[in-house]
């Protein structure tokens, strides 16, 4: 931090994708960004990371600006605002989810389906996020962080949870019902946590004996393998791997009229599968990012249940480490880098 009063920071910057083993992230000092009109400027203090900076440090998600600083689940305090912001004030904690920017414009925007806009831009992909010690960001496009989550049980809310809860929504599981989670990483770890408010039953299937132990531990009422059949048919599911061979492993255990959700921004090939595993007016949907809507609300219900998040810390320097412990399927809930005070 001390780099700041010179007009620099220190920033984990991606030049250009390799394989994570390989350190694609390379710690560098860049200039301090300033806040455009409308933007703040956070004072970075931790910040999540996810599957899709991994798949963006290796090249399966396309980066249109390199190089990038990646990270978009991260919690700040504003420090600077630029020309026309009223939505924050100095000293304010707020979050930065993926989606920075909408256009406000376009077919999707105007139908409330801005997480679909044809202009949207990213944290980390089009803009530089919070694999940094400051980032600026739309002052419309931050949320204020509910008091009495320290910054990095906070971060992973902001595209663990908000996707979690864009898929919960999406997967139309009814309270009471049954729902399946395939995997057990950062976002579903939230997410069971909203389903068991929500009085649903929680089947989690994973390989990972730590992630059953973990689901068990928050509530689920079985756990076993994606080959596994549960004593009942589910509702709904969700995958979180980006696996498409888990597909058909869903669908087979869905009941007719029920709904799989896919949660995954980039995934193999799903395998040909027969038709009677979706006759049956079963329904199978992406979940593509998320609206400020769904943040707004993932925040609101963290408050009120409240969700608790399982963090692995480390710092800035350590980022490749993380992505490769990611990879690995090594991580108990979300991993966030713990980057400033
Ligand atoms: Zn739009
Ligand atoms: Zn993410």
């Amino acid at each position: 931090m001390r780099n700041a009063e010179w007009g620099m920071m220190r920033a984990m910057l991606l030049r250009q994708p390799e394989p994570v083993g390989q350190n694609p992230l390379e710690l560098t000092d860049l200039p301090l960004p300033e806040p455009l009109p409308g933007q703040v400027r956070l004072r970075v203090r931790a910040c999540g990371v996810c599957h899709t900076d991994l798949h963006l440090a290796e090249g399966e998600i396309a980066t249109p600006r390199l190089p990038i600083v990646p990270g978009h689940q991260v919690v700040g305090v504003v420090e600077a605002l630029g020309q026309g912001v009223n939505r924050f004030a100095v000293g304010d904690r707020v979050g930065v989810p993926w989606l920075y920017s909408a256009c406000g414009q376009c077919e999707y925007c105007r139908r409330g389906q801005e997480n679909l806009c044809d202009h949207a831009r990213f944290t980390g992909q089009h803009a530089d996020g919070g694999f940094a010690e400051f980032m600026v960001v739309p002052a419309d496009f931050a949320y204020p962080i509910p008091a009495g989550f320290p910054d990095e049980q906070a971060a992973p809310l902001l595209c663990a949870g908000v996707i979690g809860y864009r898929s919960l929504r999406l997967s139309d599981i009814r309270p009471g019902g049954r729902l399946g989670l395939y995997g057990f990483g950062a976002s579903a770890h939230v997410t069971i946590q909203v389903a068991r408010h929500w009085g649903c039953q929680v089947y989690v299937f994973t390989r990972s004996a730590e992630h059953q132990r973990h689901a068990l531990e928050l509530g689920a009422s079985w756990v076993g393998q994606a080959e596994d059949t549960p004593p009942h048919p589910l509702d709904s599911a969700i995958t979180f791997a980006p696996a498409g061979w888990l597909v058909p492993h869903a669908l087979r255990v869905l009941r007719k009229g029920g709904t799989l959700a896919i949660n995954a921004i980039h995934m193999s090939p799903i395998p040909e599968l027969p038709y009677a595993l979706l006759y049956g007016e079963r329904t199978v949907r992406s979940v593509a990012n998320a609206t400020r809507q769904d943040a707004g609300e993932l925040l609101q219900l963290a408050a009120e249940i409240p969700l608790r998040t399982d963090v692995e810390l480390y710092p800035l320097e350590e980022a490749n480490t993380v992505l490769q412990r990611l990879k690995r399927g090594q991580v108990r809930g979300a991993a966030v880098l713990k980057i400033g005070e």
